[in-house]
């Protein structure tokens, strides 16, 4: 049977992702795309920070960055800041380190065996820009620089809800998107157990040939329909619950350019600046912390008596379903799986399934369980890695000023590939051929940046005088760089200002 109908079910991000991945990809075929949302349960609207993957898919649906910039409240992030994840008493109170977007191969040279016989007196971001330009609260961009592109690497902060509505925008306008507001109850099935019609609130039934599942925690298909089990993660992840509260600023400081994630007893808060407000939350394992705990040491950290501002609470269901794609449905966002804000992976493997999704579209019935199979491979070893990256922040810590912190670093749910990973890092530096899959979407880029900066130990190897020169030169021409960057470039408010008034001045 040839496929000519799909329905998306969600307007949250991850429908609104799957639309536009859809629809470009579809745009030259017969065949039509119908998104469907309901307007009495709304979006989870917390998804605020990205990373730069983002920015290939926008060009790709033809969202121009000036685009994105003006309707979305768009800030910089070059990165994130990690504060206080290491033992206060071994490396002082406040202790920080950035995973930033930038190559840790300035030149493309591995400076890392150097860095690793000199690391008492040099931090491992110091392999990039990124301090200096961050610390500085620069923009990552020129005033002249062209879109998508700047002197360092970046991604955005954003406001989820306009950021969905930028999306549904370009995908009804330029990708002929349709648009259905009902609420779906529930489904028929054929013989097969494939999903025939969905049965609407007012009794109505629509039917399509294919199904994607953007439903978000309530995973109306590929759960309550399919039964696709859920593979729990929760022994290697612990925080379950989230409390977020966005804070109003006066639109004038300086907004950092960065995330800032800091660690307490029991997890961690982000910190996210747009343009007009922070975005806020603090996430903890409600098995290590009581909810008036939670909100006490929330308002410690805001400075504010957080329960006045009554934030919302959010539980978090962390694993990922057995297969993201089930007969003649796909599931993707929240109904696919969670793992947890940290590092801003839920937006990532959207929008990297949705392409997946998009690149290997069955045009007949026929050809969905090659595809299928092909694809569930990809997305179940995707999601353990992207896991594994999760949980190696609390792993490798040497906090152990609570019961959170010493059940994460003596635990032994590790995945066997990360075990074996940083087993063998205590021998050898990571590089890139130990990332031997395209699909880890976090690679030796990230990892270095992150057991670096929590100051995990290495051997050191061997090195010659030659590697020694190159690489000492080169920390020396970044820094040099990251001082001129940190002098020219305008400042992260400055640049959206002047972006502002551009676009409201237009010559
Ligand atoms: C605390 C927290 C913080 C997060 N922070 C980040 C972050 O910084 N970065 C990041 O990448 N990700 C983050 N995420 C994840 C991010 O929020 C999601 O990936 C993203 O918002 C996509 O959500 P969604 O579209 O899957 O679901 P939702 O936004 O919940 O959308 C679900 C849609 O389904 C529709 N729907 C539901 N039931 C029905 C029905 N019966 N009939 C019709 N329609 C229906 C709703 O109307 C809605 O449109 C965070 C998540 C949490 C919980």
């Amino acid at each position: 049977m040839n496929i000519k109908r799909v329905a998306i079910i969600g307007g949250g991000t991850a429908g609104w992702l799957a639309a536009n991945h859809l629809g470009v990809e579809l745009k030259h075929e017969n065949i039509e795309i119908m998104l469907i949302e309901s307007e009495d349960i709304g979006i989870i609207g917390v998804g605020e920070g990205t990373v730069p993957y983002i920015k290939k898919s926008l060009q790709r649906f033809g969202i121009s960055e000036a685009e994105l910039i003006a309707n979305c409240d768009v800030a910089f992030k070059q990165g994130i800041k990690f504060v206080d994840w290491l033992s206060a008493e071994k490396h002082g109170a406040g202790h920080f380190y950035y995973h930033p977007f930038s190559s840790p191969y300035p030149a493309g040279y591995d400076v890392t065996p150097y860095w690793l016989a000199n690391r008492e007196n040099l931090e491992f971001s110091a392999v990039t820009e990124v301090i200096g330009v961050a610390e500085a609260m620069r923009s990552p961009k020129k005033i002249s620089s062209p879109p998508y592109l700047g002197e360092v690497n970046y991604a955005y902060h954003f406001n989820a809800v306009k950021f969905g509505k930028l999306l549904a925008k370009n995908a009804r306008e330029k990708l002929s998107v349709k648009h259905l507001i009902t609420t779906i109850v529930g489904a028929t099935k054929n013989d097969d157990g494939s999903i025939a019609k969905l049965v609407t609130s007012d009794g109505g039934e629509v039917e399509f040939d294919f199904y994607v599942d953007c439903s978000g925690f309530a995973s109306l298909l590929i759960d309550r329909e399919l039964q696709v089990p859920f593979i729990d993660k929760s022994k290697q992840i612990f925080t379950d619950t989230a409390f977020a509260l966005q804070i109003p600023s006066d639109g004038m400081e300086e907004i950092k350019p960065y995330t800032t994630a800091t660690a307490h007893k029991a997890g961690w808060t982000w910190d996210i600046p747009l343009t007009q407000r922070r975005g806020t939350g603090f996430v903890y394992s409600s098995s290590h912390m009581s909810e008036s705990q939670a909100l006490e040491e929330f308002s410690k950290y805001l400075q504010l008596d957080v329960e006045k501002l009554s934030p919302r609470k959010i539980s978090m269901k962390i694993g990922y379903r057995e297969k993201f794609w089930c007969k003649n449905c796909v599931a993707l966002g929240l109904a696919q799986g969670f793992v947890e804000p940290l590092e801003a992976t839920s937006i990532l493997l959207t929008d990297f399934s949705a392409e997946i999704l998009a690149r290997n579209f069955p045009r007949n019935s026929e050809n969905i369980e090659v595809l299928s199979g092909y694809c569930n491979k990809v997305l179940s070893y995707a999601w353990e890695r992207v896991i594994d990256f999760v949980q190696l922040h609390y792993c490798i810590s040497d906090r152990d000023d609570s019961d959170f912190w010493q059940e994460n670093i003596n635990s032994t749910s590790l995945s066997e590939i990360l075990h074996e990973r940083l087993e063998m890092w205590k021998l050898n530096h990571p590089k890139k051929i130990d990332f031997f899959s395209q699909f880890d979407l976090f690679n030796v880029d990230n990892y270095l940046f992150v057991l670096y900066g929590m100051k995990y130990l290495t051997r050191v190897p061997p090195i010659s005088t030659y590697e020694a020169g190159v690489s000492k030169a080169q920390f020396a021409q970044v820094k040099q760089r990251s001082e001129q960057l940190a002098k020219e470039l305008p400042s992260h408010r400055e640049w959206l200002s002047k972006f502002e008034r551009a676009i409201s001045n237009p010559k």
